[in-house]
């Protein structure tokens, strides 16, 4: 069978690899660091199959300036970076609309509303299962009058056939006592799940990927092509590597390889941070966004992880102060008399582009290479669909699916 090398270990790198490997292909799986080392080790683990609201909402435009200067709000920016963000930011902006909503949550949905089954598939049989399971998905706000200012993002819910139960937080409290006093009003959403510790369910797949004949190599890529026959290769820090067919999987970092075969994406770091309490004396029973932080706070192996916060600042750049308080400020309130042995943070990068959907297929049809990247604030879940997916467009499976929303090429025409 032909050899495949999938470039990036993040879970849509390591699920792409697995599908490719069951459907009878040798793939080798290549990333810098190794498997779950980039964003897909410290998100908040959350399989939010009705993720079909985009962080782009109508009236965003006219909001952002005002929580740019609230250090409470959950939206940052590191100005220095602006210059090189405008563009981006312009169009990203643009998409700020009813229509485009409507856009994106028709794109996201086929890739996201069976995500825990998706999971469930994927990992059946290994080790990793044991890191899947069935949550409500809980949004809790501690007004009445800001969970009547998501009534428009309930009714696309609703109208795309998602159950949620509305709940006063006094009755949510029964189930999640952790949240006693906390919300004005709770809303459950049912068949979501989570993933109990992100990081090292991404490293039991990749182990199992290898166990199954997979190669795993550790080499930093620095640029890729065709060779005269038509081959994709890569030129690594272990030197040149070639194979039949080629799979950009390297989420916010695929940019600059799409750039160097001509290809344009408007894609930016949106800059998420996790603040972790390890060993506390008590755990939530749900995953809960909190909608004054927009951030969710989840039940993890050992800690609550809280995770959150849209910053652009671009991918070099370390972790900034502001962000780090806001999380903590909102946390302080929410668990202020929780017990625990210690606090730690953590920086990840989602891959965004401007009209939030990702880019899944072949590059063109003169190039073996293909693409799954760009899944923003959803990657978790729905990478393991997105692996499955670009494995049937490779093997020509064919998937009863629309995938014109998630061509690579699309801002390029
Ligand atoms: C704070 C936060 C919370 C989140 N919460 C959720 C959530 O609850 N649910 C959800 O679905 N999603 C969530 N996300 C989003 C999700 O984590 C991402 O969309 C997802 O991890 C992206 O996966 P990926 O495989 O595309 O990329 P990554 O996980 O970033 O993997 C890319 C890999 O490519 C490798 N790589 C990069 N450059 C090179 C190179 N030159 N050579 C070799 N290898 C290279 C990297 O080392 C990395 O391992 C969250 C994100 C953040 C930041």
């Amino acid at each position: 069978m032909a050899q495949i090398i999938v470039l990036g270990a993040g879970i849509v790198g390591v699920s792409t690899s697995i599908w490719l490997q069951r459907a009878g292909y040798r793939v080798t799986l290549i990333d810098k660091v190794g498997p779950a080392s980039g964003t897909s080790f410290g998100n908040a683990g959350v399989l939010a199959a009705g993720g079909v609201i985009p962080v782009t909402t109508p009236g965003l435009w006219k909001k952002a300036p005002f929580m740019l200067l609230d250090k409470n709000s959950p939206l940052f920016l590191r100005w220095r970076y602006l210059p090189k963000l405008a563009p981006f930011l312009f169009n990203y902006l643009k998409k700020c609309t009813e229509k485009d909503v409507s856009i994106y949550a028709k794109g996201m949905l086929p890739l996201i509303y069976d995500s825990v089954e998706q999971h469930k598939t994927l990992a059946n049989g290994t080790p990793a299962e044991a890191f899947i399971k069935d949550a409500d998905y809980c949004f809790g706000y501690d007004t009445e009058t800001r969970y009547l200012g998501e009534q428009s993002s309930w009714t696309l819910r609703k109208q795309l056939g998602f159950e949620f139960q509305v709940e006063s937080g006094e009755d949510y409290a029964k189930t999640d006592p952790l949240y006693a006093g906390k919300f004005h009003t709770v809303v459950r959403c049912k068949q979501h799940g989570m993933i109990t510790d992100p990081g090292a369910y991404v490293k039991a797949l990749a182990r199992h990927f290898e166990e199954s004949g997979g190669e795993l190599v550790v080499a930093d890529v620095m640029g890729l092509g065709q060779d005269n026959t038509g081959k994709p290769f890569l030129n690594s820090s272990s030197g040149k590597m070639s194979a039949e067919k080629l799979v950009l999987t390297a989420g916010v970092w695929s940019r600059p390889f799409m750039e160097k075969m001509g290809i344009k994406v408007p894609m930016e770091s949106e800059r998420g941070y996790h603040i972790e309490l390890t060993s506390p004396e008590r755990y939530p029973i749900n995953p809960m966004m909190v909608a004054s932080g927009k951030f969710a706070v989840t039940p993890m192996k050992g800690r609550i992880r809280c995770a959150g916060v849209v910053e652009f600042g671009g991918t070099k750049a370390g972790p900034e102060d502001g962000p780090i308080k806001m999380l903590r400020t909102h946390i302080e309130a929410l668990f202020g008399d929780l017990k625990y042995d210690e606090i730690e943070e953590w920086l990840g990068h989602r891959p965004a582009i401007t009209d939030s959907l990702p880019m899944l297929g072949q590059v063109s049809a003169d190039r073996e290479i293909y693409t799954a990247f760009g899944h923003q604030h959803l990657g978790l879940t729905g990478g393991a669909k997105s692996g499955k997916i670009l494995s049937d467009i490779i093997t020509q499976n064919p998937t009863n699916l629309d995938l014109s929303p998630y061509r690579p090429d699309r801002f390029s025409a």
